[in-house]
């Protein structure tokens, strides 16, 4: 299970340093010594070498930017780190992590563009082939992409003073046809098509994405989720939505919550529907994330509407409600083809139904569930023994299995299994506060079990 929180806290600061024209001393004589003298000459260092760092050295530190060491005895090596350290100069020793102030990541070299990738020493096999990876994903053109932007970065500037349209001008252009034109290796109509967006009348409408975050888990999320994400330039979001899911989100992204909670609805729908037409209205690209999908149990339609009502622009993106994920966690089938023998029952339909009490009693058509197919029933856990009383009332054999689902599709998936009459009794203790769950019907006795 994806899990995208850190585990400790980053051990090193990423920069990138301008060498230009400054003086870098690199220490040793063999290959690596060699290479890194190479690289730093390239990216425009003055670059001075010795074999050797004897006692008398400590003036070729003199107006240093930047030192390294390698290939030299270690005494030697020592004392260099330490000479450059008590200066203050960022010192760097092949392969002697403990005598590093600073360490060199592994680069994908598109200039204009640089990408540095590192594992602060942690897994270096895994950083290059993460490196490896970005490398295919970034071909070449993307430096040539990138210098092109460059050119006429001052241009976009002047006749798009405003930050955030100018970034959305800039994103359609880069992320689409400019940037389809430059991988085909057609410069010169990526360049033609840059000109055409800078003098086109920008596209100042808003839009809202209806988005559906899944479960919980980031790696549930859809790709078209994913990827609006990265482009938002606000996200507005509920509290089922997980941290592992806001993480997809682009990091410079306003992010307001609009956390609901059963009961406590801390923004009521009416404000949070107002929000989201006045972002639109006001040209950002929003993505209001909702827990599941957004048009089951979400009120999605209700900010659709409202947002038709207004003329915004809006899409609904589907997610992996919670149903599903949570029978899919618990190896539980929703459905059986069944083949009429006795015991092999077909179950054929599947009811979403929701667990919100209106006035204390749960309004669903009971004599319908009772009849059979597989029930899944959010906002479980407080209309459980309504539930139950009104299933049983209406026929249902009080052996039907059932069960509840904790934090459904996420990796601290939990379940209890039992009838109704067990889940009512015991749900409570069992239950540890997540969104929950509760399945009924012949299906769930066909849990299958993963291997451990
Ligand atoms: N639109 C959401 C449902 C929102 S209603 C969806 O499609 O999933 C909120 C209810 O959904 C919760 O009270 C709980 O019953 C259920 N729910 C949401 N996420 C869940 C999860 N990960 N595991 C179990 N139940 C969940």
């Amino acid at each position: 299970m994806a899990q995208s929180r850190n585990l400790r806290p980053m051990q090193y600061f990423p920069i990138f340093l301008s060498l230009t024209g400054r003086r870098v001393l690199v220490i040793g004589e063999g290959e690596a010594a060699e290479r890194k003298a190479g690289a730093l000459r390239r990216a425009g260092g003055r670059v001075a070498t010795a074999p050797r760092f004897g006692a008398d050295d400590a003036g070729l530190l003199d107006d240093c930017a930047l030192v390294i060491g390698a290939d030299a005895p270690d005494d030697e090596l020592q004392a260099l780190s330490a000479a450059a350290q008590a200066r203050g100069i960022p010192v760097n020793i092949v392969d002697k992590p403990s005598l590093c102030s600073y360490i060199t990541p592994s680069v994908i070299d598109r200039a204009p563009l640089s990408i540095a990738v590192s594992s602060g020493g942690a897994a270096p096999v895994l950083a290059r082939l993460l490196r490896a990876r970005i490398e295919a994903m970034v071909p070449p053109a993307f430096g040539r992409l990138a210098a092109l932007a460059d050119r006429y970065k001052e241009e976009f500037r002047r006749r798009l003073p405003e930050v955030a349209l100018r970034r959305r001008v800039l994103e359609q252009a880069l992320g689409g046809r400019v940037a389809d034109l430059m991988l085909a290796g057609d410069d010169a109509a990526a360049d033609r098509e840059m000109q055409r967006v800078l003098q086109g009348e920008p596209d100042r409408a808003g839009i809202v994405y209806l988005v559906g975050a899944g479960p919980g888990a980031a790696d549930l999320l859809t790709l078209r989720a994913q990827r609006l994400m990265g482009e938002a330039d606000v996200i507005v979001h509920d509290r089922l939505v997980t941290q592992d899911v806001l993480d997809m989100a682009r990091r410079d992204a306003d992010r307001i919550s609009v956390g609901k909670s059963k009961s406590n609805h801390s923004l009521p729908q009416d404000e949070i529907n107002a929000l989201l037409v006045r972002l639109g209205q006001e040209g950002r690209k929003v993505v209001r994330l909702k827990g599941g999908d957004p048009f089951v149990f979400g009120r999605g339609g209700e900010e659709a509407a409202a947002l038709a009502a207004a003329g915004v622009a809006f899409e609904v993106v589907p997610g992996v409600t919670a149903a599903l994920a949570c029978a899919a966690g618990a190896g539980i089938p929703l459905t059986h083809r069944g083949d009429g023998a006795a015991g092999d029952g077909a179950v054929r339909t599947l009811t979403l139904a929701t667990g919100h009490l209106v006035d204390g009693a749960l309004d669903l058509d009971f004599g319908m569930l009772a009849r059979g197919g597989t029930l899944a029933v959010y906002m479980g856990l407080d209309s459980l023994p309504a539930l139950r009383d009104g299933l049983l009332a209406a026929g249902l054999d009080p052996a039907t299995p059932a069960a509840l689902v904790e934090r459904g599709g996420r990796a601290d998936q939990r379940e209890l299994m039992g009838t109704l009459d067990e889940l009512v009794a015991g749900g409570r203790a069992w239950s540890t506060g997540g969104p929950t769950l509760a399945l009924v019907g012949a299906a769930i006795g066909r849990q299958v079990r993963r291997h451990a």
